[in-house]
C-alpha cells in the first residue's frame, strides 16, 4: 500500500490524511464518505474523491465513527456547502454539535512529552487544526445494526469506549470491517504495526473499549480498515485477539 488512496476491494477506497484515514464507498455513480480527517485535511478529502474519478457532489451521505477532531474535519463542508447529511451515533452526534469532544486532554499529552514520538506527532497535527474544536451544525442519529440505505450499504455496529458512542461500520457484501478507532493497525505514537488498541489515554473509557470488541469479533469480514494505520488482511476475530493480547501484555 502506498500513495494517498487505495481500493482495498471493489468500490471500497481508503485514503490517508495526516496520520488518519477516511474511507469512500462507491455504488454506481454515488459515494458515501466515512470519516473526514482533521480540519486541515479537507483539501485532501476533496482530492481523494477526485482521484477516484468523482466529484464531491457525488457524495450522498457522510458517516462518522466518532466525534474526534481527526475524524470530522471535512464534515461541515459537506453539510453546509453541499447539503449532504452527516450521520453519527446519537451520543457522538451530540458531542459533534456541541464541540464537547471526549478526546485526549492536553494534560494527558503533556505527561507523555518525553516519549520521543509525542512531539513530532503533536507538531504535525497542530498544522491541521488538531487543537481546534470544530462544531457541526446538523448531525443525524444512526440506528445500530440495520443496513443503511446509502451507497455501499454499511451496517453501523456500536463499539463504544474510545468515545461513548463510537461506531464501526460493517460492509457484509464487501467483506470489510471499518473499525474506526475501536482498533488501529498503526499510529505515530505506537512502535507496533498490526491490530492493536490505541493508547488508553485516547479512550473515554479504556476498559469499555476492550470489552466492546466483542461486538466486532463475530462479524464476517476478511479486511480490516481502521482510522489509523494500514488496511489489514484477516478476520475481526483474529484482529480482536491480537489487540487484546497486546493490551494485556
Ligand atoms: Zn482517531
Amino acid at each position: 500500500m502506498s500513495g494517498s488512496i487505495d481500493e482495498v476491494t471493489k468500490d471500497v477506497f481508503v485514503a490517508r490524511g495526516t496520520a488518519v484515514n477516511w474511507v469512500i464507498l462507491r455504488e454506481g455513480d454515488e459515494l458515501t464518505l466515512v470519516d473526514g480527517g482533521f480540519p486541515g485535511d479537507l483539501k485532501k478529502v476533496l482530492t481523494s474523491i477526485e482521484e477516484i474519478g468523482h466529484s464531491p457532489s457525488d457524495v450522498r451521505a457522510v458517516l462518522g465513527t466518532h466525534a474526534h477532531v481527526d475524524h470530522i474535519g471535512a464534515f461541515e463542508y459537506f453539510t453546509a456547502e453541499l447539503g449532504v447529511p452527516v450521520y453519527m451515533s446519537a451520543i457522538d452526534a451530540y458531542h459533534a454539535q456541541t464541540g464537547d469532544f471526549e478526546q485526549a486532554k492536553p494534560l494527558d499529552l503533556a505527561k507523555r512529552i518525553l516519549d520521543p514520538r509525542m512531539l513530532p506527532w503533536l507538531l504535525s497535527i497542530s498544522m491541521v487544526g488538531g487543537a481546534s474544536h470544530p462544531t457541526l451544525s446538523v448531525v443525524h442519529s444512526l440506528d445500530m445494526g440495520a443496513e443503511l440505505d446509502v451507497p455501499g450499504r454499511p451496517v453501523p455496529v456500536s463499539c463504544s469506549g474510545h468515545s461513548s458512542g463510537h461506531t464501526a461500520f460493517h460492509l457484509p457484501g464487501a467483506g470489510v470491517l471499518l473499525a474506526g478507532d475501536a482498533l488501529a493497525t498503526g499510529h505515530p505514537l505506537s512502535p507496533l504495526k498490526g491490530p492493536q488498541l490505541l493508547p488508553d489515554f485516547f479512550a473515554a473509557d479504556a476498559d469499555e473499549a476492550v470489552r466492546e470488541l466483542d461486538n466486532l469479533a463475530g462479524l464476517d469480514a476478511d479486511i480490516l480498515v481502521c482510522g489509523h494505520g494500514e488496511p489489514w488482511k484477516g478476520t475481526p476475530a483474529d484482529a480482536v485477539d491480537l489487540a487484546r493480547s497486546l493490551h494485556d501484555a
